[in-house]
């Protein structure tokens, strides 16, 4: 640690120490939760004086994770509850896994304990649960008849498998606008503070659209929505959601071509600017974007769709499927605002996008497509788009900007909206 460090005045300290947790800030919203560096330990090692400005300063303190199962874990959620003091906190709870072997009733006595009476104070909770204790009744419980006035962020997981919950905070949560969750149910009716959502991630797999729809229909601010949808009965209720701008959807990838348009149609969502398709097929999008118009829905503000599938999930191009039957002839009339499309991983790319770019195509409003594919098919969707190009040369007219990757770099789990391109091609 050089000189200068050591001489750096109290209040430049704790900035530098609490931009070291920004990375752990980022995590709580991310899917991965990695970060175990804890830049307020590292810090407050380095000398008596910076131990002393670390241990005072309590927004140093206020990101904490305890998993009731590990040894220290009661005195270190002590020593961040005590250096918070009146701080608000964002807590990340784990289940210890094996906890049906702990004493029956200590992990609800440890929470009630421990953690309901900071209640005033948690802004961002996260409770995993990890356990073959399926019923989950020791962790949850504990939350169902508090308040929580200042919670902004819920998140419960399951990583062991579906189950119900009960209500949480029947008292109220009235700042709660985000909730995230994962591998529960959430029971209907669904409890009061849905009313201030407005993200709402409900990835587990269990619900009908029936109930799906009813919840949200009690969600009247909703802006950001992420849900699994498994199956479509013929009749079933359908999203009306007009505050709706971001839908991304997981669907289950065994229906036919014509089941992607009745998902997409299950939707009222006419603000919607940008749409995320997780699980679908090249012929599901090519019939989708060969329709005209779909029975109930339209989409006149939304100006991004991107489809995606994991490299692994779909071997069409390689079991010599059917290409698609349905040719992209003009711009979608359900997308007519569409500028921005993005493939990924999808089967038969090389037709989509010859279809689209292609001299029967009409001209699209679009300005970019972006193309992540198998290594296997590269050369292929290239040479598809630089045919194209020849083309619109000969006869003039314009195309939009081509951005186009391949695995590994490209890969689903890298996708992100800022990800660099192995070839972007514009005219
Ligand atoms: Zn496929």
């Amino acid at each position: 640690m050089s000189h200068s460090v050591l001489s750096l005045p109290n209040e430049l300290l704790v900035a530098i120490a609490v931009a070291g947790q920004q990375d752990r800030i980022a995590d709580l919203n991310s899917e991965t939760q990695s970060t175990t560096f804890k830049s307020e330990w590292t810090w407050s090692h380095v000398s008596q004086r910076f131990r002393d400005v670390v241990v005072g300063a309590p927004e140093l303190w206020a990101l904490i994770e305890t998993d009731f199962g590990s040894e220290g874990s009661v005195e270190i959620l002590k020593l961040y509850l005590e250096r918070s003091r009146a701080c608000q906190i964002s807590v990340t709870l784990h289940e210890p896994s094996g906890s049906h072997l702990l004493e029956e009733g200590l992990l609800d006595r440890r929470v009630t304990r421990d953690i309901v009476p900071q209640i005033n104070r948690i802004r961002w909770l996260r409770i995993v649960l990890t356990t073959m204790n399926w019923e989950h009744e020791e962790m949850l419980p504990p939350f169902r008849d508090v308040a929580a006035p200042c919670l902004q962020h819920l998140e419960v997981v399951s990583t062991d498998h579906d189950a119900g919950t009960d209500a949480l905070f029947l008292s109220g949560a009235p700042r709660l606008s985000s909730l995230k969750i994962d591998g529960i149910t959430l029971r209907l009716p669904a409890p009061a503070w849905t009313a201030t959502l407005t993200h709402f991630d409900y990835s587990s797999g269990a619900p009908d659209i029936d109930s799906l729809a009813a919840i949200t229909a009690q969600c009247p601010l909703l802006v950001h929505l992420r849900l699994r949808i498994n199956y479509v009965a013929p009749d079933t209720n359908r999203f009306h959601i007009p505050t709706l701008s971001f839908l991304h959807i997981f669907i289950s990838d065994d229906g036919g071509a014509d089941y992607l348009p009745r998902v997409v149609d299950l939707f009222h969502s006419p603000a919607l600017t940008k749409f995320i398709v997780h699980g679908s097929h090249g012929d599901q999008i090519a019939l989708l974007l060969s329709l005209k118009s779909l029975p109930h829905s339209s989409f006149p503000a939304l100006t991004s769709l991107a489809f995606l599938m994991g490299s692994s999930q779909c071997s069409c191009d390689t079991a010599n499927h059917d290409h698609p039957s349905h040719s992209i002839s003009s711009p979608p009339g359900i997308f007519p605002a569409l500028s921005h499309l993005t493939l990924i991983n999808q089967c038969y790319t090389s037709d989509l996008i010859r279809d689209i770019l292609g001299p029967a195509s009409q001209p699209w409003p679009l300005k970019t497509i972006t193309l992540g594919v198998k290594n296997i098919s590269f050369d292929g969707v290239r040479g598809v788009i630089e045919d194209a190009v020849v083309v619109k040369r000969q006869h003039g007219g314009s195309l939009p900007t081509v951005q186009l990757g391949c695995e590994p770099a490209w890969s689903l789990a890298n996708w992100k909206e800022d990800i660099s391109w192995d070839v972007e091609i514009s005219w």
